[in-house]
């Protein structure tokens, strides 16, 4: 039987609703309107687009769009100034630096200097910290988003083998962690991975966060699998995930499609860590 498809764009559709309601009762209750500064260094055309969606996505949920635009050639020191300048800001609620920077900039000291109560993108050291300790923080977006996706479609994970491909602290670190404290039994794959195919298709729950074009066909999953499909791969057929799509879907029992899978999920999570972020600052 084919798998049930997982509508990113709905469950982010729905997600971004309910912020935008919950935003609007902190505001009712506190009087306080959640910001979230985006910071973009240069011009590289597709940071532009991500930054610009992301400002349109806080305003239509009630978040000031507190935006901040640096020339391309600014000087660390000036970036140091003005991220020390959003941390101290009480309307800041969180911090966004748009990554890659220019290659003249510093960007893990500047990741470094936002304060893990404002850091949305859940990227900072404290942030990865209190993510493994299982104490309250912002948790990065896309790998809360895949979580988000499989609770939409009451995925089993407490005792579920969920298998990760991919270890990067963006990605694949992130959602093992966020797996394990939903007590899964999580492996993490990587390149040097002996037989990745016999260790995938152990797998209830498999997500794919690798960035290689079709990697995982239907012989890298177990019949009725959930699979969530993290990587996007511009191809000469367009945009694919690290997943076979049309082979997998004969095997799997849900699977997330790209685009349209996980993509949405990210700035719907977004938003919801700046409300988080704005309460944290409220010590809620
Ligand atoms: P990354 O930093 O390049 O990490 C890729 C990981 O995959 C590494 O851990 C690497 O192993 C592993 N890997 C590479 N080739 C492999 C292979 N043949 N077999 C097994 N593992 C392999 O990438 P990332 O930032 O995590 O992103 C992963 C993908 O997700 C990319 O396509 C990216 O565009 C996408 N992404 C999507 C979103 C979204 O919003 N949907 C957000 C972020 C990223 P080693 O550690 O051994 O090198």
């Amino acid at each position: 039987m084919a798998a049930t498809i997982i509508d990113g764009r709905a469950i982010a559709r729905q997600v971004r609703d309910q912020v935008a309601a919950d935003v609007a009762a902190f505001t009712a209750e506190t009087g306080v309107v959640p910001g979230l500064a985006t910071v973009l260094v240069g011009d590289d055309p597709a940071s532009a687009v991500y930054v610009a969606n992301k400002r349109r996505a806080c305003v239509e949920a009630g978040i000031a769009d507190l935006h901040r635009h640096l020339l391309a050639d600014v000087a660390q020191e000036d970036v140091v100034a003005q991220l020390q300048e959003l941390n101290a800001d009480p309307q800041v609620s969180g911090i966004l630096l748009q990554l890659p920077v220019p290659r003249h900039l510093d960007a893990n000291l500047l990741v470094e200097l936002i304060s893990p109560d404002k850091d949305v993108d859940g990227l900072t050291a404290v942030s990865a910290g209190r993510l493994v300790q299982g104490v309250p923080g912002l948790r990065p977006c896309t790998p809360s988003g895949v979580i988000e996706l499989l609770d939409h479609h009451e995925v089993p994970l407490e005792g579920a083998e969920a298998v990760v491909v991919g270890r990067s602290d963006l990605v694949g670190k992130p959602v093992a962690q966020l797996l394990l404290q939903r007590n899964a039994t999580v492996t993490i794959c990587h390149s040097r991975t002996r037989d990745l195919n016999a260790v995938t298709r152990r797998a209830d729950v498999l997500i794919a966060a690798v960035g290689v074009p079709r990697l995982l066909g239907a012989d890298a999953v177990k019949p009725g699998a959930a699979v969530v499909d993290v990587g996007i791969n511009r191809t000469d057929d367009g945009l694919v995930g690290d997943v076979d799509f049309d082979a997998v879907r004969e095997v799997a029992g849900l699977l997330t499609p790209v685009p349209g899978g996980v993509g949405p999920m990210t700035i719907a999570l977004l938003l919801r860590n700046t409300l988080i972020a704005a309460r944290l600052q409220r010590g809620v």
